[in-house]
């Protein structure tokens, strides 16, 4: 299908992309397009406005910033799984865009787009939840920092305000840890049907501390907080195999076509518990 019609603006600065999507209650920033145009083809998504991000100065790359890194919004999938600073500090968000969809899309979707979207079963959601991420929100009243684990309000729906674009997204650096990110989809490139972003700190061979995000368990990516705390104190593969059980308790999750809520708990479970035990370096990733 054909979008409806819209007006095209392309802001050279922050400020005017800000002062474009304030100045039009229908408008839409745009990214990578790979969840927008198809919404707009569809008529899904009507905006009046269209604000295309990609001429704004200073919104793409990973730059270290101390004790985090600071990746702009328009940086792409592809640009993250590739990033030397990525790989050295937060690997899990690495290895959660790998997952995404194909080469095509990983090469025009961004970590903005992804995360403005909030679809609850994209895999970078989950990760930058299990990593403690903060949004940098640039807006008519300023600027903001909001923490991933509120910026996620709802199925589809963010903390943005209207007006507000997110600008970047600050990682820590979660020196030690390991990170391990496991997704179930019913045909390779596919949406997760349930996928977990296990992080974990071990202290003297046993774990310290862990974190465990989980993608399409609930309208929202969420963290499975039994399945973490039950982790304290884990030597073994074993011991990690039955605290990742509890993330089956995890969240509300839908039942669709690609799976019953049920069946999400199972995978859930099964999915945390591997992935626990690959971020401990517990248990061996298969290639
Ligand atoms: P756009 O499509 O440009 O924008 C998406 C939404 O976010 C729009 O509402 C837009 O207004 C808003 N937005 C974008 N950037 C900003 C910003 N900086 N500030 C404020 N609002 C903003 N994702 C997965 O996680 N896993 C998958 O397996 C997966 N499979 C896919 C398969 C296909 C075939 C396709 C087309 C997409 C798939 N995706 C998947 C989605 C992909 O990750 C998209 O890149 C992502 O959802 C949107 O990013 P984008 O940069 O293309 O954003």
């Amino acid at each position: 299908m054909i979008p409806a019609p819209f007006a095209y603006l392309r802001p050279d600065s922050l400020g005017a992309a800000v002062a474009a999507l304030a100045a039009d209650e229908d408008a839409k920033a745009l990214a990578g397009g790979q969840s927008l145009v198809p919404l707009l083809r569809f008529r899904l998504a009507a905006p009046t406005t269209v604000v295309d991000l990609s001429g704004v100065d200073g919104l793409r790359g990973v730059a270290d910033d101390g004790d985090a890194l600071r990746i702009g919004a328009l940086t792409t999938h592809h640009e993250v799984v590739r990033d030397p600073l990525v790989a050295e500090h937060c690997a899990l968000l690495a290895m959660a865009a790998r997952t995404v969809a194909d080469p095509a899309v990983r090469h025009r979707g961004t970590l903005g787009g992804s995360l403005a979207h909030a679809d609850p079963a994209a895999d970078l959601p989950a990760a930058v939840l299990a990593l403690g991420a903060e949004m940098e929100v640039e807006g008519p009243d300023g600027a903001r920092t909001v923490p991933a684990s509120a910026f996620f309000a709802d199925y589809l729906t963010t903390a943005l305000e209207p007006g507000e674009v997110l600008a970047a997204v600050r990682v820590p650096k979660l020196t030690g840890w390991g990170f391990h990110y496991e997704k179930f989809s019913r045909t390779a490139q596919a949406w997760a049907v349930v996928g977990v972003a296990a992080a974990v700190r071990r202290e003297d061979g046993a774990v310290a501390e862990a974190r465990v995000g989980l993608a399409s368990m609930a309208p929202v990516p969420v963290r499975a907080g039994e399945a973490e705390r039950a982790c304290g104190g884990a030597a073994g593969a074993e011991d990690l195999r039955a605290a990742g059980a509890l993330a089956r308790e995890a969240g509300s999750p839908p039942s669709d076509l690609n799976g019953g809520a049920d069946y999400r708990r199972h995978l859930a479970g099964v999915l945390a518990g591997r992935a626990l035990a690959r971020a401990a370096g517990m248990e061996a990733v298969q290639a």
